[in-house]
């Protein structure tokens, strides 16, 4: 089995999930008491988000290659970072680091295409919804279509992250107000939704809302990066 490195804490309430999940697949792809090899380089988040608000995202790459050099060192053989939004760093520490990284937005991708979806919306930070670091590589190598809400719904779905999400809390009115987002993007044409912030499937649990097919990209990378780590299921013995 090959060691995941996990570069998490972005934020913690999210990165356990990932730890369960990576862990739960194990034991479902190897039996007994099988669990992931994993090394995780967990960050202070008020410290990441302080520098994602101003604007540092140089100081956040340092931030994230330090992490993901500490990974290698530890003995991962590749990286995945357990946060959507920090990709907008994901060039510069694949290429600061001799191991690969495996990218949420490709796993997601070909999830996505897998399904036989091809537009989809998009619900994340305002950094992953506006920017071109993920819904970009969707669109330029994946060939998918990408909507994403209008600037109202933006900035209520990152307040709801970083305010409530972030801090562990999961209030029912932000519950409702996701699946209506999810609803307009639905009518908009979108024939899926990805919860392209690990944050968001501790608001959002449906597989479905109406015909509208839920991903959550956490999950998808979870399973991807699983069967990175032990490609072969584990054969019953057969004396
Ligand atoms: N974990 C979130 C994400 O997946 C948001 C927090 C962060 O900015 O890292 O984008």
């Amino acid at each position: 089995m090959k060691t995941i490195g996990l570069i998490g804490g972005m934020s913690w309430e999210s990165s356990l999930k990932y730890y369960r999940t990576v862990n739960d697949r194990v034991r479902h792809r190897r039996g007994g008491l099988h669990s992931a090899r994993c090394v995780m380089y967990s960050f202070d988040f008020d410290e990441i988000e302080t520098l994602q608000h101003r604007g540092a995202w140089d100081e956040a790459a340092r931030r994230m290659i330090d992490a993901a050099r500490a990974l290698e060192r530890a003995g991962a053989d590749f990286v995945v970072m357990c946060t959507n939004t920090m990709h907008m760093t994901a060039a510069d520490v694949e290429a600061a680091i001799g191991i690969p990284l495996l990218h949420i937005a490709d796993a997601t991708a070909d999830r996505i295409k897998a399904q036989g979806l091809r537009t989809v919306g998009l619900l994340a930070t305002r950094f992953t919804m506006e920017q071109d670091f993920y819904k970009g590589r969707l669109i330029e190598k994946h060939g998918l279509e990408v909507l994403v809400p209008p600037a109202e719904d933006r900035q209520l779905v990152h307040d709801v992250i970083y305010n409530e999400l972030c801090r562990g809390q999961i209030r029912d009115e932000s519950r409702q107000r996701f699946q209506q987002i999810i609803r307009r993007l639905a009518d908009e044409g979108a024939a899926g939704v990805i919860l392209g912030c690990t944050e968001i499937p501790l608001a959002v649990t449906e597989k479905r809302i109406g015909p509208t097919v839920i991903v959550d990209a956490n999950l998808v990378l979870a399973r991807a990066l699983v069967r990175e780590a032990c490609p072969s299921k584990l054969r019953p013995f057969a004396p």
